[in-house]
């Protein structure tokens, strides 16, 4: 598969997406749309990739972890590790109780009308809204060119 070519101007590639720093002046690094953490491996080919301040991008890490653990347990119905329906889950509730025991307190039981047990996951939304934010402006920057700091 052949990337497209991109003819955006390339001046709008001198600051941070997200921050809107000088990149010049900071360490940088890629910065994938989608993040990473939301693909199963291998990798779509050709995957939108910019150039941010490595502080931002490790920055959104723990979010996209977060975010990726709470899907997962709400598609699976459980933090269990080995019950994941998003193999990365598992992992990170392996390996991170924290984590775990946050999102574990996200859950909600509730009986349904005819006493069926049901759950809802409330997420820590600012979390969830930091991860959309940051793959929103990586899409429209990539796509078209224009940062939305
Ligand atoms: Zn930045």
């Amino acid at each position: 598969m052949r990337s497209i070519d991109d003819f955006s101007d390339r001046r709008l590639k001198s600051w941070c997406i997200h921050c809107g720093g000088w990149l010049s002046d900071l360490h940088c690094n890629r910065d994938h749309a989608p993040s990473k953490a939301f693909l199963l491996r291998p990798y779509p080919a050709n995957l939108p990739v910019m150039t941010v301040c490595r502080r931002c991008n490790s920055g959104f890490s723990r979010d996209e972890e977060y975010m990726v653990a709470i899907l997962s347990a709400a598609l699976s119905g459980t933090t269990n590790p080995a019950a994941q329906k998003i193999p990365s889950a598992g992992r990170i509730f392996a390996s991170n109780s924290k984590l775990r025991a946050s999102i574990e307190r996200c859950r909600m039981v509730f009986s349904a009308v005819g006493g069926d047990q049901r759950q809802i996951w409330k997420p820590d939304l600012e979390r969830i809204k930091r991860v959309v934010l940051k793959n929103a402006r990586g899409h429209a920057f990539f796509e078209i060119g224009e940062p939305m700091t």
